[in-house]
Protein backbone atom coordinates (compact mmCIF):
# COMPACT_ATOMS: atom_id res chain seq x y z
CA UNK A 1 0.00 0.00 0.00
CA UNK A 2 1.33 3.37 -1.19
CA UNK A 3 1.90 5.39 2.26
CA UNK A 4 1.80 8.53 0.14
CA UNK A 5 -2.01 7.78 -1.13
CA UNK A 6 -3.29 7.01 2.79
CA UNK A 7 -1.95 10.30 3.93
CA UNK A 8 -3.44 11.90 1.44
CA UNK A 9 -6.92 10.26 2.71
CA UNK A 10 -6.36 10.86 5.85
CA UNK A 11 -5.25 14.51 5.45
CA UNK A 12 -8.51 15.14 3.50
CA UNK A 13 -10.46 13.55 6.15
CA UNK A 14 -8.64 15.48 8.75
CA UNK A 15 -9.07 19.09 7.16
CA UNK A 16 -13.04 18.21 6.88
CA UNK A 17 -12.81 18.98 10.42
CA UNK A 18 -11.76 22.19 9.72
CA UNK A 19 -15.59 23.06 8.25
CA UNK A 20 -17.46 23.21 11.58
CA UNK A 21 -15.45 25.97 13.09
CA UNK A 22 -15.38 27.37 9.88
CA UNK A 23 -19.28 27.99 9.59
CA UNK A 24 -19.40 28.74 13.11
CA UNK A 25 -16.88 31.93 12.54
CA UNK A 26 -18.82 32.51 9.83
CA UNK A 27 -21.93 32.80 11.62
CA UNK A 28 -19.89 34.97 13.90
CA UNK A 29 -18.51 37.41 11.43
CA UNK A 30 -22.16 37.75 9.77
CA UNK A 31 -23.49 39.07 13.42
CA UNK A 32 -20.74 41.24 13.92
CA UNK A 33 -21.27 42.55 10.66
CA UNK A 34 -24.92 43.02 11.26
CA UNK A 35 -25.00 44.19 14.63
CA UNK A 36 -22.06 46.35 14.71
CA UNK A 37 -20.21 46.80 11.42
CA UNK A 38 -20.67 49.69 8.98
CA UNK A 39 -23.66 50.24 7.27
CA UNK A 40 -21.90 50.06 3.42
CA UNK A 41 -20.92 46.50 3.99
CA UNK A 42 -24.25 44.56 4.69
CA UNK A 43 -25.51 45.09 1.12
CA UNK A 44 -21.79 44.39 -0.03
CA UNK A 45 -21.58 41.02 2.33
CA UNK A 46 -25.40 40.17 0.93
CA UNK A 47 -24.23 40.84 -2.63
CA UNK A 48 -20.93 38.69 -2.15
CA UNK A 49 -22.94 35.52 -0.86
CA UNK A 50 -25.59 35.60 -3.51
CA UNK A 51 -23.10 35.51 -6.36
CA UNK A 52 -21.31 33.01 -4.48
CA UNK A 53 -24.52 30.92 -4.71
CA UNK A 54 -24.88 31.84 -8.35
CA UNK A 55 -21.20 31.19 -9.20
CA UNK A 56 -21.65 27.70 -7.23
CA UNK A 57 -24.74 26.85 -9.63
CA UNK A 58 -22.67 27.59 -12.70
CA UNK A 59 -20.22 25.46 -11.84
CA UNK A 60 -22.46 22.66 -10.88
CA UNK A 61 -23.91 22.93 -14.10
CA UNK A 62 -20.71 23.47 -16.01
CA UNK A 63 -18.27 20.97 -14.72
CA UNK A 64 -20.51 18.23 -13.02
CA UNK A 65 -19.52 15.97 -10.16
CA UNK A 66 -17.77 12.65 -11.49
CA UNK A 67 -17.57 9.36 -9.54
CA UNK A 68 -15.04 9.18 -6.94
CA UNK A 69 -13.19 5.63 -7.56
CA UNK A 70 -10.50 6.41 -5.05
CA UNK A 71 -10.35 3.58 -2.31
CA UNK A 72 -10.93 4.55 0.77
CA UNK A 73 -8.76 1.41 2.16
CA UNK A 74 -5.41 1.66 -0.65
CA UNK A 75 -6.06 4.65 -2.08
CA UNK A 76 -5.73 2.83 -5.69
CA UNK A 77 -8.71 4.37 -8.19
CA UNK A 78 -9.77 1.06 -8.98
CA UNK A 79 -13.62 1.12 -7.21
CA UNK A 80 -16.61 -0.89 -9.13
CA UNK A 81 -19.72 -1.71 -8.43
CA UNK A 82 -20.33 -5.15 -7.32
CA UNK A 83 -23.34 -5.77 -9.05
CA UNK A 84 -23.90 -3.65 -12.60
CA UNK A 85 -27.43 -4.76 -11.79
CA UNK A 86 -27.81 -2.16 -8.79
CA UNK A 87 -26.34 0.86 -7.58
CA UNK A 88 -25.62 -0.28 -3.80
CA UNK A 89 -22.40 -2.31 -3.27
CA UNK A 90 -18.25 -0.73 -3.66
CA UNK A 91 -15.62 -2.89 -4.68
CA UNK A 92 -11.90 -2.45 -4.64
CA UNK A 93 -10.33 -3.82 -7.98
CA UNK A 94 -7.08 -3.45 -6.37
CA UNK A 95 -7.17 -4.60 -2.65
CA UNK A 96 -10.39 -6.23 -2.53
CA UNK A 97 -11.52 -4.39 -0.02
CA UNK A 98 -15.53 -4.81 -0.84
CA UNK A 99 -18.92 -2.88 1.57
CA UNK A 100 -22.04 -3.92 -0.20
CA UNK A 101 -23.69 -1.07 2.16
CA UNK A 102 -21.78 1.79 0.12
CA UNK A 103 -23.70 3.63 -2.84
CA UNK A 104 -22.62 3.27 -6.28
CA UNK A 105 -25.06 5.48 -7.35
CA UNK A 106 -22.30 8.24 -8.86
CA UNK A 107 -20.67 5.48 -10.70
CA UNK A 108 -23.78 4.03 -11.86
CA UNK A 109 -24.76 7.10 -12.80
CA UNK A 110 -21.26 7.37 -15.43
CA UNK A 111 -21.89 3.85 -16.40
CA UNK A 112 -25.56 3.55 -17.05
CA UNK A 113 -27.45 4.51 -20.31
CA UNK A 114 -30.53 4.92 -18.37
CA UNK A 115 -30.36 5.23 -14.72
CA UNK A 116 -34.52 4.44 -14.93
CA UNK A 117 -33.83 1.09 -15.67
CA UNK A 118 -31.61 0.62 -12.85
CA UNK A 119 -34.29 2.37 -10.36
CA UNK A 120 -36.49 0.38 -11.46
CA UNK A 121 -34.96 -2.97 -11.16
CA UNK A 122 -34.14 -1.98 -7.38
CA UNK A 123 -37.58 -1.50 -6.91
CA UNK A 124 -38.70 -5.09 -8.07
CA UNK A 125 -36.24 -6.74 -5.45
CA UNK A 126 -37.47 -8.26 -2.57
CA UNK A 127 -36.42 -6.69 0.62
CA UNK A 128 -33.09 -7.93 2.18
CA UNK A 129 -30.19 -6.63 1.25
CA UNK A 130 -28.36 -4.73 3.59
CA UNK A 131 -29.78 -1.95 2.76
CA UNK A 132 -33.24 -2.88 3.60
CA UNK A 133 -32.65 -4.33 6.93
CA UNK A 134 -34.64 -2.77 9.50
CA UNK A 135 -33.17 -0.89 12.64
CA UNK A 136 -35.39 -1.85 16.03
CA UNK A 137 -36.76 1.47 17.42
CA UNK A 138 -38.12 0.91 20.73
ZN1 LIG B 1 -8.46 -0.66 -2.40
Amino acid sequence: MDRGKRRKVHGRAAASWLIPPMMLLGVAGGALVVWHGPRWLFPWALGLMLAGVVIWILVSVLWPARADRECAVCGANALERIDTQTAHGLVCRACGWRDESQSGWLLAEEEENRLEDLVLREREKPAGSPMDTPVATD
